[in-house]
Formats: structure tokens, C-alpha cells, sequence
């Protein structure tokens, strides 16, 4: 057996690497155990989120949204750009450079901050030892004080939808598309679906989304529900409520007939590629020897208080593979709250002040309570709504869909949830956190200067809305 290590970390994505890190910055002794290998068999970093996940499907994203806007809206701004095409080999291309950067780069920040890397599947054995398999079939035993497991989700497969090499796709097949297909089936209106949708609507696919549930995004804010479902409609994204897929047949090893009941009854349509989206489960296969100490919960995770502590002293569970959302961000800041812990300071994660995030065009942004969650819980609150229409900066970057909504509590003028769709929601919302993560007040936001001219300048006049305030639209009522 090897050294004791002070931590060990089980996963090198962005829960596992960032805890890693932070753990080897507090001056703990910490390995990272990771089996991904490549083609050649060297250890792959970054984990489901920058190898197959959000950074990936950012990069095709933004290649589409420059293709389509260039297609669509060039002339709006007196550009005449007559024939522009996109080499979707080259977009894929252009897609694994990026990853290929960034996960290589967590290996040089591994060795610059004492990371011991150790390339295997990890499994937590008693008395927090860990077993590591190498790829070459080589096993060793490594002890440590504290454990992290951060071993992530992979998709849910459903039993109608088999994957199918080039025709029935998980994400990680979905990133790999290098063809536009005319037709193009999404299984799941969830975050992934739309995302993936909206990358082959631009580019010209004729995409059908079939969702099981009869409302659309249950969990956004209904009033950024209805206005995406407005825009996705113009965009060409047939999404299908209360469409449950119950079987597909690939026809020809060519096309797929993917067959679904609705309210009418039994339906098919027939597609060229088709993307399972359907969620994501945690991953805990051959993670935990009998004896561990871990517990899973009913549905699978791991079993944690809300600093990630599992059953087991000094065994620590992050990221996907414990309750909470599926979300990179959350899971990174976990890791560096599960290091702090061990490294013996205070710290704790803000569940309430998580950031949400749809990178569709406009983007879909939002952080804490919904206005149907208020009103489910009793809250009073009152909210103030600004549109990007009214926005000069939105105006002349050619991006008025959409709007922001601050929600305050009516007693405390507590900010409660902020809500937007936006062309740059992504970035505007870290505004509405900020200013929810310092407790701030909406009249906080209303006194505080924003640069004209911007579209953060909406959020300022949204929070003015609150209290009829806003300049720039009519308000609601007079005071
Ligand atoms: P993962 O990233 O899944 O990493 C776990 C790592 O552990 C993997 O590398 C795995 O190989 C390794 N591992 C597992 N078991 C073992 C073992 N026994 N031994 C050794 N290694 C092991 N989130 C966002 O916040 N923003 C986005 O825009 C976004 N976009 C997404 C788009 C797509 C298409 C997908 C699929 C996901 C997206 N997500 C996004 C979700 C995000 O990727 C995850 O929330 C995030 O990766 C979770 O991090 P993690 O460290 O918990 O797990
Ligand atoms: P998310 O968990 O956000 O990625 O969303 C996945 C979506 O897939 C959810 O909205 C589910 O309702 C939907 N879904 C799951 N199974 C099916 C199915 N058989 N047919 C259609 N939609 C499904």
C-alpha cells in the first residue's frame, strides 16, 4: 500500500477536479482517481461537463446562433450576406479542440497545485481505503483520512428508445452528429433536449421534440415558460406536450420510426437521427464495496447531509451523484465547500441561490423562488417586469426577445427570484444572484447605477418595477 493520502477524490469532473484542487490549495495531501481513458489510454479530465456535457454543447451553440443570425439577420443590419454556409465537419471539429484545451489544461493545473493523479475506476473499500483498477487491469490500495466521491450521472436510457450507433443517440452521440439530418427526433423537453433541438433547428433540421409531460418546463417560472415556448415556436421546434414515447424501429439501418401516444392516441413520426434526453442518473456502479459504510437513497444517490457528508465519517459525497440539480456549478461548489470542511474551516453551499440556465437563443435564466412556489407556500410578494423590446442596447444589438422579472417578498422588499429570457440571460443572471447570495432588497437594486447604455440596464429597471418604478416602460399602476 501507497503513502496515506489526506483525501482522496473519486471523479475528476468538475465536483471531483475543483475538490482536488481546493483540497491540495489548504495544504491536504490528495490524489484524484479517474477512469476515463482515451483512444490511446491516457486519462481523460473534466468529467461529463467539459468532455460530453456543457462545454461541448456551448460550442455548438454558439457556432449555430453565429450561422443562423448571420443567415437571418444579417440584412437587418444592412449586411448582405447571400451565401453562408456552414461545414459541420469543421463545427465538430472546432467543438473538440475546445474540449481537448480545457481537459488537458486540468491536468496541468493538477501537477501545478500537487495533485496526485491515480488512472482508475475507484472503489471505496472499509476503514476509507480505495481501490484503484488501471486500465491496464493493474490494482493497487490506496488509504486516506477523508474520501470524496464524485462520480457523476450518466444518461437514463429508456427501453422504447435502445441506442443505435448513428441513429438512436445519448448526449455524447448527439455532440458527435456530423451531418445536418433533414429530420431530427428529440426524446425530452428538459434542459439537454431543447439545447440539442436548437442546435439542428439552426442549421435547418426539421426537429420534433416529444415531451411525456402536458406542461412545459414545470420547474422554470410559468411566465419564462410561456415566453419560450412563443419563441421556440417561431424557431421552428415542434415540441409535442403530453407525448409519451412507447417504441421506435430502425428502418433500413437508415431512419427511425419512433412511435408515441398523446392525448388523440397512438401516433409515429419517422426521423433521421433521433436524441434520447430523457435525464440523467447517478453513477455509483462498482463505486462502494459492500462494507463501505456509503448508503445510496431510493432513487440511487448517495446518501448525504446537506454539507455532503454521507453515512460513513469522513467519507464525502458531490455533484451529481447526490440530491440536488444536475448542474456543473453546483457541483464545483460542493467540492470546495467538502475541502474546506476537511481542511477544517467553516463553509456551506447556498441551495437557495442556484443558478439555472437554458443556453437556447434567447437564453432562459433564473435563481430562487418561482412565483408558483411563493404562492404554493403562502408567500406575499410583488414583482416587477421589464422587456428587452424596451431596451435601447437590446435594440441595437438586435436581441429584444424576451424580459427580466424580479420577485420581492411585500413585507421585506426581500429579493426572491429573479427570472429572464434574454439573448445573454447566462451572464445577466449572475446579477440576480449576486445580489440574492448579500440578502439585498429590491430597492438595493433600484439604488445601485447600471452602465447605459447595457441590457443589464433591464434588471435595474425591473427592480424598479417592483414598486411601479420603472422609467422606461408605462408601470402598472400610478402611485
Ligand atoms: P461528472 O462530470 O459526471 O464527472 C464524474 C467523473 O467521475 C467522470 O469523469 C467519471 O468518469 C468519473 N468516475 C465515475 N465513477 C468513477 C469511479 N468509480 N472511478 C473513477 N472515476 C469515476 N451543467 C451546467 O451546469 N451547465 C451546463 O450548461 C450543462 N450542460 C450540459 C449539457 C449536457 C449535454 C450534459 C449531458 C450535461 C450538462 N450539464 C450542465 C450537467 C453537468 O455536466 C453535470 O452536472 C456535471 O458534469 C456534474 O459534475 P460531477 O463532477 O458531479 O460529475
Ligand atoms: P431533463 O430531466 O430536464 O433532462 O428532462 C427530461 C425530460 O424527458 C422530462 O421532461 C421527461 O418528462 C421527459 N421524458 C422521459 N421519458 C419520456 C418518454 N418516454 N417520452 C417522452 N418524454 C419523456
Amino acid at each position: 500500500m501507497s503513502d496515506k493520502f489526506d483525501v482522496i477524490v473519486i471523479g475528476a469532473g468538475p465536483g471531483g477536479y475543483v475538490a482536488a484542487i481546493r483540497a491540495a490549495q489548504l495544504g491536504l495531501k490528495t490524489a484524484c482517481v479517474e477512469k476515463w481513458v482515451d483512444g490511446k489510454g491516457a486519462p481523460v479530465l473534466g468529467g461529463t461537463c467539459l468532455n460530453v456535457g456543457c462545454i461541448p454543447s456551448k460550442a455548438l451553440l454558439e457556432s449555430t446562433h453565429k450561422f443562423h443570425d448571420m443567415k437571418a439577420h444579417a440584412k437587418d443590419h444592412g449586411i448582405a450576406a447571400a451565401d453562408v454556409q456552414m461545414d459541420v465537419k469543421k463545427m465538430v471539429a472546432r467543438k473538440d479542440t475546445i474540449v481537448k484545451n480545457l481537459t488537458g489544461g486540468i491536468g496541468g493545473l493538477f501537477k501545478a497545485n500537487g495533485v496526485t493523479l491515480l488512472q482508475g475506476a475507484g472503489k471505496l473499500l472499509s476503514g476509507k481505503q480505495v481501490e484503484v483498477t488501471a486500465a491496464d487491469g493493474s490494482v493497487s490500495v490506496h488509504a486516506a483520512e477523508n474520501v470524496i466521491l464524485a462520480s457523476g450521472s450518466v444518461p437514463v436510457e429508456i427501453p422504447p428508445a435502445p441506442l443505435t450507433e448513428g441513429l438512436i443517440l445519448d448526449n455524447a452521440g448527439a455532440l458527435n452528429i456530423d451531418e445536418t439530418p433533414k429530420r431530427l427526433g428529440v426524446i425530452g423537453a428538459g434542459v439537454i433536449g431543447l439545447e440539442m433541438g436548437s442546435v439542428w433547428a439552426r442549421l435547418g433540421s426539421e426537429v420534433t421534440v416529444l415531451e411525456a409531460m402536458d406542461s412545459f418546463l414545470a420547474l422554470a417560472d410559468q411566465d419564462v415558460a410561456k415566453e419560450a415556448a412563443k419563441l421556440f415556436k417561431k424557431q421552428n421546434l415542434d415540441i409535442r406536450l403530453g407525448a409519451r414515447v412507447t417504441g421506435t424501429e430502425v428502418i433500413d439501418g437508415k431512419e427511425v420510426k419512433v412511435q408515441f401516444s398523446d392525448s388523440e392516441g397512438e401516433k409515429e413520426i419517422v426521423v433521421d437521427k433521433l436524441i434520447v434526453a430523457v435525464g440523467r442518473r447517478p453513477l455509483t456502479n462498482g463505486l462502494l464495496a459492500g462494507d463501505s459504510g456509503v448508503e445510496l437513497d431510493e432513487r440511487g444517490f448517495i446518501k448525504v447531509d446537506e454539507q455532503c457528508r454521507t453515512d460513513m465519517p469522513g467519507v464525502f459525497a458531490i455533484g451529481d451523484s447526490v440530491r440536488g440539480p444536475m448542474l456543473a456549478h453546483k457541483a464545483s461548489e460542493e467540492g470546495i465547500m467538502v475541502a474546506d470542511i476537511i481542511a477544517g474551516h467553516k463553509a456551506q453551499v447556498n441551495y437557495d441561490v442556484v443558478p439555472n440556465i437554458i443556453y437556447t437563443h434567447p437564453e432562459l435564466a433564473w435563481v430562487g423562488k418561482t412565483e408558483q412556489e411563493l404562492k404554493n407556500a403562502g408567500v406575499k410578494y410583488k414583482t416587477g417586469k421589464f422587456p428587452f423590446a424596451a431596451s435601447g442596447r437590446a435594440m441595437a444589438s438586435n436581441d429584444t426577445d424576451g424580459f427580466v422579472k424580479v420577485i420581492a417578498d411585500e413585507e421585506t422588499d426581500r429579493i426572491l427570484g429573479v427570472h429572464m429570457v434574454g439573448g445573454i440571460a447566462s451572464e445577466l443572471i449572475a446579477q440576480g444572484v449576486i445580489a440574492m447570495e448579500f440578502c439585498s432588497s429590491a430597492e438595493d437594486l433600484q439604488m445601485t447605477m447600471f452602465a447605459h447604455p447595457t441590457v443589464s440596464e433591464a434588471v435595474h429597471e425591473a427592480a424598479l418595477a417592483v414598486d411601479n418604478h420603472a422609467i422606461h416602460i408605462a408601470n402598472r399602476k400610478k402611485r
